[in-house]
């Protein structure tokens, strides 16, 4: 039997370890795009503001999987799933087969149309690779715009401050998934950071940026304010990352559609975490549930299900986006 999980954040390694502890016979391989050994995305902006160096960001769960003879494949993305062969192919050329597979490659943040005329103005924070040239880029920076809502633009924000950035934070307001990071706490958070020194403009979004001289940008608000600055992180939610998997005969919604056995409309192709639309038997309603706990808990289910686990998923409000690591938030703004 062949266990193929596509991605190896929390979602992917849970779920090669809970295939390999129900059929320990299995050749389990994780394949992914990523270069790095498996890292706590949740520590990335402590990454970019100096509080953690890159040696206390490994993700302990990636620790053991040579030991449990789980093959860690990088610098492969998934390209093409062909479900009648059970194959993948990489964007390296290379081909996987499989058995069962699981899809668990999270998602990507959005990119406001705006900022698409100026490219060199802006820099994501989702991937380890864009935490560093947030911060090497930072370092040489004296003003920061970040775009974001919810928690993904408070941390950033906070971050970039942190670094010593004068910071200007454009929330656009509710993110588009929902987050429960918001109301009260939000509030208390936002004014932490104003008490930091961090300019809020809320409820607007970027409308333009122009390129004044390669170095220095001019970021103009729906509101029609004008702020200039070095950089603009975008920290904008994530959407599913699964362009993939069309052609594939995989259904999709905004994520890739599974029951409530993580179980897409292809018997042996799973999904989880980030990029799975999960069934909720209580609501019988089909969601995202973004997160590090919840990716955890769907992979280890997609895993073991895999391999004839059987079990349904339990959708628990806890699981769904909360701070995991460090000091709770309102202390972090504040610090
Ligand atoms: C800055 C930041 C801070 C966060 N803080 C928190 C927090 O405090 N608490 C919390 O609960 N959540 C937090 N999150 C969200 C959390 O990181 C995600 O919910 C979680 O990582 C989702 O896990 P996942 O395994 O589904 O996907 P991911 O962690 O996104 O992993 C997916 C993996 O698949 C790879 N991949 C993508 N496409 C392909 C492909 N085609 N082929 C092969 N590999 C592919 C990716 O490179 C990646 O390694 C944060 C996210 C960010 C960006």
């Amino acid at each position: 039997m062949r266990y193929l999980i596509l991605g190896s954040g929390p979602a992917g390694i849970a779920a090669a370890k809970a295939a390999r502890k129900q059929d320990t016979d299995a050749e389990v391989v994780i394949a992914t795009e990523e270069h790095a050994a498996p890292y706590l995305r949740p520590m990335l902006p402590d990454l970019v503001s100096g509080e953690r160096e890159l040696a206390g960001i490994g993700d302990p769960q990636g620790k053991d999987l040579a030991d449990l003879k789980i093959k860690l494949l990088g610098g492969k993305r998934g390209r093409r799933v062909d479900a009648a062969k059970n194959r993948v192919a990489f964007s390296d050329g290379s081909e996987e087969t499989y058995n069962f597979l699981c899809v668990a490659t999270g998602g990507r943040p959005i990119l406001p149309l705006a900022l698409m005329g100026a490219p060199g103005s802006f820099l994501f924070l989702n991937s380890l690779g864009d935490a560093q040239r947030v911060r090497e880029r930072g370092m040489r920076s004296d003003t920061t715009v970040v775009y974001g809502p919810g928690y993904l633009g408070i941390e950033a924000a906070r971050a970039m401050r942190k670094l010593g950035n004068q910071v200007i934070w454009i929330n656009p307001g509710l993110p588009r998934f929902g987050n429960p990071i918001s109301g009260e706490a939000e509030a208390q958070v936002t004014d932490q950071l104003r008490a930091r020194g961090v300019k809020v403009h809320e409820g607007t979004e970027i409308a333009d940026v122009i390129d004044v001289d390669g170095k220095n940008f001019e970021v103009v608000t729906a509101g029609g304010a004008k702020v200039r600055c070095h950089l603009i992180v975008v920290a904008t939610e994530r959407l599913p990352n699964i362009g993939f998997l069309e052609g594939s005969g995989v259904k999709a919604g905004a994520g890739v559609l599974v029951d409530e056995y993580l179980r897409t409309n292809v018997s042996n192709i799973y999904a989880a975490g980030d990029c799975a639309e999960v069934f909720d038997i209580n609501r019988r309603e089909s969601r995202i549930n973004f997160g590090w706990r919840s990716a955890m808990k769907q992979g280890q289910l997609a895993g073991e299900n895999m391999a004839g686990g059987g079990k349904v998923f339990i959708r628990n409000a806890e699981d769904y986006f909360g701070l995991l690591y460090g000091t709770p938030l309102l202390e972090r703004a504040g610090a």
